[in-house]
């Protein structure tokens, strides 16, 4: 296992629609096992494969109990609204307050290729979105106003700078 560089704003690969995982042996295994490495490292919930610089339709989460993977994931429900805040590991946790639904239902495949469907409610269905986002080239900066998107950015650049 090994934690890998994440890719961060505004790298191609995060704006490109991932590929379908179409193996599911080992190599598969041994790249979610370096995504989870990876985010924990990074103290992150979640972690998609374009995050590594893949563009592949994968993620790996660990959120209030909920830890998955998925592989080709589409979110096939939502329900209701939230309102809080979200940050993502490509865009140096700089937070914003974005609106999503309150559930979502996600389908997916496991390791093995199985379909799986798995609802949430709160900060985990906001991860479903956030990294079903990340597979089809979506930051959640582009869910963002123009003007709180750009301040997102400026303040992430200015923190890089910082470094
Ligand atoms: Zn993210």
């Amino acid at each position: 296992m090994a934690v890998r560089k994440i890719t961060e704003y505004p790298e191609n690969v995060l704006a490109e629609v991932g590929e379908p995982v179409t193996k599911f042996d080992k190599d598969l295994e041994d790249l979610c096992a370096d995504m989870f490495e990876t985010m924990y490292d990074a103290e992150g919930v979640g972690l998609a494969a374009p995050q590594i610089g893949l563009s592949l339709r994968l993620f790996v989460m660990d959120c209030e109990g909920i830890k998955l993977i998925a592989a080709n994931p589409e979110i096939v429900h939502t329900e209701g609204e939230q309102s809080s805040q979200e940050g993502c590991l490509s865009v140096g946790k700089v937070p914003a307050v974005l609106k999503r639904p309150m559930k979502a239902r996600l389908k997916a495949q496991d390791l093995k290729g199985e379909w799986f469907e798995r609802e949430a409610e709160g900060y985990p269905a906001r991860a479903f979105m956030h990294e079903t986002d990340h597979c089809d080239g979506r930051l959640f900066i582009d869910h963002l106003p123009k003007l709180r998107r750009e301040m997102v950015i400026k303040k992430f650049k200015k923190e890089k700078n910082w470094k």
